[in-house]
């Protein structure tokens, strides 16, 4: 295959690149570098079957030649990042999402759509089946992403059903691993770099509201074999063991022999959801997929590779 991944040059998108790549597809990866960075695809320069394209998918692509599939994953992903470029997260859920989608249709494409949990919301209903239509606040510090996601979703399927494109939605839950950008504000990187540096971990609000992380290579094969699959409508791709975050900054702190402890900070309590599980039976299901990496094996993983960049960065 000749795919085209959008958001390349980041977090999941360059995890992509990696794994098209290994199974012998051609790969051109597209990124603007707002929140992406080419250190994450530094490893593939000059390699022959990828080529790398700096452009912003909110304007027209252009691409010479076939495509076979686009995987849509360009996006600021993180609430600061989205706090911080509001305009740009909608501009690139919707105007972005219409190009990619365009371009697919052009070329005949099979389209993927890297979508959220964040489209449940604050959920009511728990763990999240892809049949809830979630609770969100349009309006809310978070309404910039969330609907921007919904609203590519909703473009998706009337592409798919008034143009005919083959479509993909994935709906994904929080991940984390090597080339998670260090300071993008999230909890995994926010308490990984405090704990390797001997400081306390900050706890927003009590700490009582939960999260289920998958390992970033867990994701991938979901991804992968979402693509391969005849699946159309939405498919929730997570692990759904859930930790409190509480619970979560006392592993840390455990794993890294930390001394500096918790502190609790009352940042960013509005609209953060309170609870969130994956209900992966669709997964396991239609691509016989769930995840197999623990979230003790995954931090193994992930502790020495942001343990090696704060060095490599002089953090550290
Ligand atoms: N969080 C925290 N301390 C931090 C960063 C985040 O307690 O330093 C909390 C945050 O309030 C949220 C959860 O961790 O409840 C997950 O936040 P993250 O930004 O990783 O992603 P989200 O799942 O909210 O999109």
């Amino acid at each position: 295959m000749r795919v085209l991944i959008t958001g390349g040059a980041g977090f999941l998108g360059s995890h992509l690149c990696d794994r098209f790549l290994a199974e012998g597809h051609t790969v051109i990866a597209m990124d603007n570098l707002i929140t992406g960075n080419t250190d994450n695809i530094a490893h593939l320069a000059g390699h022959e079957q990828f080529l790398f394209i700096q452009h912003d998918v909110t304007n027209y692509i252009f691409i010479e030649g076939p495509l076979d599939a686009i995987l849509h994953f360009a996006s600021p992903a993180s609430p600061i990042d989205y706090l911080q470029l509001p305009i740009q997260t909608l501009k690139v859920g919707a105007l972005g999402t219409h190009k990619a989608l365009g371009l697919a249709k052009d070329k005949g494409a099979r389209f993927l759509l890297a979508s959220t949990s964040e489209v449940y919301g604050d959920p009511q209903v728990h763990p999240q089946p892809e049949t809830y239509y979630g609770h969100v606040n349009p309006i809310g510090p978070r309404g910039v992403y969330d609907e921007a996601k919904r609203f590519a979703e909703a473009l998706v399927m009337a592409y798919h059903r008034y143009h005919g494109v083959d479509t993909r939605i994935v709906r994904i839950f929080n991940t984390y691993g090597p080339r998670m950008r260090l300071h993008d504000g999230r909890v995994v990187p926010n308490f990984i770099g405090q704990s390797v540096k001997g400081e306390p971990l900050t706890v927003y609000g009590d700490g009582s509201q939960t999260r289920s992380f998958q390992y970033v290579d867990d994701l991938i094969e979901g991804i992968y074999r979402l693509l391969l699959s005849d699946e159309v409508s939405p498919v929730n791709i997570g692990n759904p063991r859930e930790f409190t975050i509480l619970s979560f900054a006392e592993m840390v702190n455990r794993m890294t022999a930390n001394p500096g402890g918790i502190i609790y900070k009352d940042a960013r309590t509005q609209d953060d959801p309170q609870v969130r599980q994956p209900d992966i039976r669709k997964a396991k299901q239609v691509l016989n997929w769930e995840a197999k990496i623990t979230l003790e094996e995954g931090l193994e993983k992930t502790i020495p590779w942001f343990r090696q960049e704060l060095q490599r960065l002089g953090e550290l």
